[in-house]
């Protein structure tokens, strides 16, 4: 199993370190030529989705992606990688990849809550601890997305087939049940 961690910006380091941990190969993700070959699923990490989606349209990658992402590859974007794969942001004008059913809004908790910690039900997999760093949330969902966790009423992670988000970081903890599920994801795939 090899996966792609998108490292044009942001905490990319911390996911390979996890999924390394769990045993997957992981592989960075620069230029287009790095995913001509094939691979099993993608990372997207937090950062700031901005950047990141300009840096992805300037190196040709958008549409790559965005294609693979449609053909099936599962998908996990934490954060900005959340941003990136929603269809609408409420307060950004831009849409980047644009695959994911759900409305998010950025920067969403306000100057004093910018950066917090929480911990809540993850689907059914338990209570995981929840690092938020200026993070979104997703303020709509379309028919077959699944919401899988809420802090405070607002839903911070959702599931929609091959595409998973958070809008927390799961790779900040030691917990490491959202990359579980991310890699029974590509098992199932
Ligand atoms: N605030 C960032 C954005 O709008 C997301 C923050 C993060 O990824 N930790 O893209």
């Amino acid at each position: 199993m090899k996966i792609g961690i998108l490292a044009l910006q942001g905490a990319f380091a911390e996911h390979e370190k996890m999924l390394g941990g769990l045993g997957a190969e992981t592989f960075e993700i620069r230029q287009k030529r790095d995913i001509e070959t094939a691979f099993d699923g993608l990372v997207i990490p937090g950062g700031e989705s901005t950047v990141q989606g300009k840096l992805l349209a300037e190196l040709g990658l958008t549409d790559r992606i965005k294609t693979l992402i449609k053909n099936g590859l599962p998908v996990f974007g934490t954060c900005a990688g959340l941003l990136l794969l929603a269809k609408r942001i409420e307060n950004d004008e831009h849409v980047y990849l644009g695959t994911m059913d759900i409305t998010a809004v950025r920067n969403a908790y306000g100057r004093q809550l910018g950066s917090f910690s929480a911990a809540a039900e993850f689907g059914d997999m338990g209570e995981v601890p929840m690092t938020f760093i200026r993070a979104p949330y997703i303020s709509g969902v379309g028919d077959g997305v699944e919401i899988l966790s809420r802090v405070g009423g607002r839903i911070v992670a959702a599931r929609q087939g091959n595409m998973l988000v958070t809008a927390f970081h799961p790779e900040l903890n030691d917990n490491e049940t959202v990359h579980a599920m991310f890699l029974d994801m590509i098992k199932a795939s």
